[in-house]
């Protein structure tokens, strides 16, 4: 049986699947109003036949999880077909996707019955107007519904991300705690990154999990929770009495890439060893030539020698130029 391992001798067991660069949302931190996208080309968007022949081989090398991301995912006419194929690979033991939300309501039925394990949905503020200054769309409600219905037909455990932006959200921090004291869903506090942003716009935003952490204590009375495997930038919490859990994903202020398990593939088949690396490997054409599960295999095992021990973003390192709506979050 053969299995990814890197120079650092991580196992890699989990890919992070971008299906699209477009999106219907512009959140300030992934698509800032000054940002100009270049989007991808129909023709160099990876297909259902592709991505069920890259994971014939990502399987074979030892593959077991995946994400499906974007841009938003669920703006893919065939999203459902994607996870179909991967519900149909022998190898992959965990599908799951990460949505606005804005069309999970309409989709989670479809998408459960077809395979998909489970959802995280973005929700960065739980107050319309915030929401709007952070999303630019009045759409809180539609999410809400969306997250509902994904609980209604089992996409579970329903996880919540919240990206903490010093004075846009950082004040409702209390309000995401009891939002997971009232329903049984994963709040998790993520760490706004610096892509496509500069240092001194980076500071002025920044929140770090440590301080809502030191806030939230002040206040909830928590116990740890005790993780199988630590393979990602997470902690999580019960909060005393609550039907959910709280998480924090601090890939700022706690760097795990030691821990790191993850390879991430973009909307055109570029690999992409870390979210911060400037190296890509298209992998698109080799897909679509001849004696590809060979040529596919070769270029994975190679390309994995290049993958970086660890970011520099805790020490001031600047994210990639490019946005995580390009690359896929
Ligand atoms: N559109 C979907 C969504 O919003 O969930 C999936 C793609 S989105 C790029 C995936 C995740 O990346 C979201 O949880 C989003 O909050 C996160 N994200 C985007 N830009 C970020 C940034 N600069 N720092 C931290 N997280 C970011
Ligand atoms: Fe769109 Fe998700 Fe980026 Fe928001 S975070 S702009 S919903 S891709």
């Amino acid at each position: 049986m053969k299995q990814l391992i890197d120079p650092y001798n991580r196992k890699i067991d989990y890919v992070r699947l971008s299906v699209t660069d477009k999106c219907n949302f512009q959140c300030f931190y992934c698509r800032p109003s000054l940002f100009k996208q270049e989007f991808v080309p129909d023709h160099s968007y990876l297909t259902v036949a592709d991505i069920e022949k890259l994971f014939i081989v990502l399987g074979r090398l030892g593959i077991r999880k995946v994400k499906l991301t974007g841009g938003e995912p669920l703006l893919r006419k065939d999203i459902v077909d994607i996870v179909r194929v991967l519900r149909d690979n022998s190898y992959i033991q965990d599908i799951s996707l990460i949505t606005n939300g804005f069309f999970l309501e309409k989709k989670a039925f479809d998408l459960k019955e077809a395979g998909l394990h489970r959802v995280n949905v973005s929700l960065d503020s739980l107050n319309e107007k915030s929401f709007q200054k952070i999303t630019q769309t009045l759409s809180l409600e539609r999410v809400k519904k969306g997250i509902v219905k994904a609980y209604d037909v089992g996409l579970e455990p329903i996880k919540i991300n919240a990206v903490l932006v010093k004075g846009m959200n950082d004040e409702e921090l209390f309000d995401f705690v009891r939002f997971s004291i009232h329903y049984p869903f994963i709040v998790r506090f993520i760490e706004f990154m610096p892509t496509g942003f500069t240092q001194a716009e980076h500071q002025v935003y920044y929140f770090s999990n440590h301080e809502a952490l030191l806030r939230i204590k002040e206040k909830f009375s928590l116990t740890p929770k005790i993780q199988k495997e630590q393979t990602g930038p997470s902690s999580y919490f019960k909060v005393d009495g609550g039907k959910g859990e709280i998480g924090f994903i601090s890939p700022l202020s706690h760097n795990f890439c030691d821990k790191c398990n993850r390879i991430r593939i973009t909307a055109k088949g570029d690999l992409k060893l870390c979210l911060f690396s400037q190296e890509d490997r298209n992998l698109l054409s080799i897909l679509r030539s001849s004696h590809w599960e060979k040529k596919l295999e070769e270029t994975l095992i190679e390309n994995l020698r290049l993958k970086p021990k660890h970011h520099d973003l805790g020490k001031g390192q600047i994210g990639n130029v490019q946005s995580f709506v390009n690359i896929g979050g």
